[in-house]
């Protein structure tokens, strides 16, 4: 027999313990070949004043099984405490957040008895960088960033998934309309490396109505690839039309680490009596059993799972009066899928992830032009300047010595000058776009240093500057509307 697979667990807080229980109990019973090793996070870390929720210690063992299966913890209310899962996706890198959502319709009540989608979310990039500034007393900022490469990650690691899964179709949701940069690059990225999978059917949605049309008919969505935001937001809202928000799990996947979790909280209020639904850590359970590939166990399991839903044994959140056959507590429900561990089930469909992975033969295209020309040809100079009209403004910018032109300002993103704008709101936060009268012959940095110089002297508070690139001749920056 191989060495078992040396996994890390954390049983967390509130209905964790009783639902890690369960499912360790199970993933036991599969013969799962695994060496469990316990850290303890969330809560009682918390409260010993440690922010992150987490040991030192603790990362160590993370580091040796690079594998983790996580129960819910709690997070403290107040300032000051870290969000540990941002913390986890962070240091270990694990920049895809893979989440199932399936109906298990009739055994759990949902409107969509077709539904079967995979949400693949960036984890890493978009606003969660958490990159933030209180700019004036007025304008508070957060960074949107969204890398060609780290696009490019997700999306081949979205086609991969639909490879290996013998999926059809990948979709893809962005509000390319508006970001046309940002979520531009992402749908740009996305459509290159979908030219690699030809196999495949591809389309793409604007978010709005994507997620209206998710909402409404999920059964035409199969594999979905999502920014951040957009992916934070449509896994939860897919999650709850498929029925089973307290039963699905994700994984959380890096180069080298994995996390896999329950996608429910805590539920302090379920805590210690018997009553949690542990299916959803189960899930996650399965998914980590795949992912070191003891496919066969994953498999047994998932299949008892499903068996024990359609012969009506139900924790009291599925719990259906017509349907439900009984009421069971969360160690009953362990003991009847342990029970039903080599058989399969009948209405539900039974699955199979015994077959190899359908291995990729894609070389990775790198969508990065690195030869691409970058031009500097101006600066946007943000400035603080409360009680002051636009025209004050123009004119104090005018007067700024320069080798630059001042060739436009805007507040929130609209021209107020040199085009009239009546109808908008000003603020103190002010935009001045200086470049050379052409506005495309090259600056250089001496000449913005020059410009910030004499902006200073004159007394003018300038907050930040953004550099205005061309890349091979193209914009890299946006107008003003
Ligand atoms: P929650 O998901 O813990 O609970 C919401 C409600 O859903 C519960 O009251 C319960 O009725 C039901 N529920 C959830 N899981 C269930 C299960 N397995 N079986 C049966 N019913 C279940 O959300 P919350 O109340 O907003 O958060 C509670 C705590 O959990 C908070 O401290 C929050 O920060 C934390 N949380 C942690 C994670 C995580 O560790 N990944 C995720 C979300 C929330």
């Amino acid at each position: 027999m191989s060495q078992p697979v040396p996994i890390t667990v954390a049983y967390g807080n509130g209905i964790g313990p009783e639902i890690m229980k369960a499912v360790l109990n199970i993933v036991k019973a599969s013969g799962a070949n695994i060496n469990i090793e316990v850290i303890e996070i969330g809560e009682t870390i918390y409260n010993k004043g440690i922010v992150t929720g987490i040991e030192e210690k603790s990362w160590n063992s993370l580091y040796k099984t690079k594998v983790f299966l996580k129960a819910p913890m709690t997070t403290p209310q107040g300032r000051g405490f870290r969000s540990l899962n941002v913390t986890i996706r962070r240091k270990l890198g694990l920049y895809a957040n893979i989440r199932p959502c399936i109906s298990y319709h009739p055994f759990v009540p949902t409107k969509h008895p077709i539904m079967d989608v995979i949400i693949v979310r960036e984890n890493e990039e978009d606003l969660y960088t958490g990159i933030e500034y209180q700019q004036t007393q007025e304008m508070v900022q957060c960074l949107k960033l969204i890398s060609q490469s780290g696009s490019e990650r997700i999306s081949r690691f979205a086609f991969e998934y639909a490879t290996k899964n013998k999926r059809k179709k990948v979709t893809c949701f962005t509000k390319d309309n508006i970001m046309k940069k940002t979520d531009g690059l992402f749908r740009k990225v996305f459509e290159k490396v979908g030219e690699q999978y030809p196999e495949f059917e591809k389309e793409h949605w604007i978010v709005d109505i994507g997620a209206a049309k998710l909402a409404d008919s999920p059964e035409n969505f199969d594999v979905l690839v999502l920014p951040n935001l957009y992916g934070d937001i449509l896994s939860d809202v897919a999650a709850q039309i498929s029925g089973s928000v307290g039963m699905a799990g994700s994984a959380n996947i890096g180069e080298e680490y994995a996390m896999f979790e329950a996608i429910h909280g805590s539920a302090p209020r379920r805590a210690g009596q018997n009553l949690a639904n542990p299916s959803g850590l189960l899930q996650a359970a399965v998914l980590m059993l795949i992912h070191i590939g003891q496919r066969e166990e994953a498999e047994k399991i998932q299949n008892a799972w499903l068996k024990t839903l359609e012969e009506g044994l139900h924790t009291y959140d599925i719990y259906q009066d017509k349907l439900s056959k009984k009421k069971v507590g969360t160690q009953e429900f362990a003991q009847a899928v342990i029970e039903r561990l080599n058989k399969k089930p009948q209405k539900l469909k039974a699955v199979s992830y015994q077959q190899k992975d359908n291995q990729s033969s894609k070389t990775p295209i790198n969508t990065i032009n690195k030869t691409e020309q970058k031009t500097l040809v101006g600066v946007d100079v943000f400035i603080d300047a409360s009680n002051v009209s636009t025209t004050e403004i123009a004119e104090n910018m005018q007067q700024i010595k320069s080798s630059l032109q001042l060739q436009s300002i805007s507040s929130r993103g609209v021209n107020v000058w040199p085009t009239k704008s009546d109808n908008v709101l000003l603020s103190d936060h002010w935009c001045c776009r200086f470049m050379n009268q052409d506005r495309v012959s090259p600056i250089k940095h001496k000449d913005i240093i020059e410009l910030l110089s004499s902006i200073y002297e004159n007394k003018i508070d300038f907050i930040k500057i953004e550099n205005l690139y061309l890349f091979d001749g193209n914009s890299g920056f946006s107008i003003a509307k």
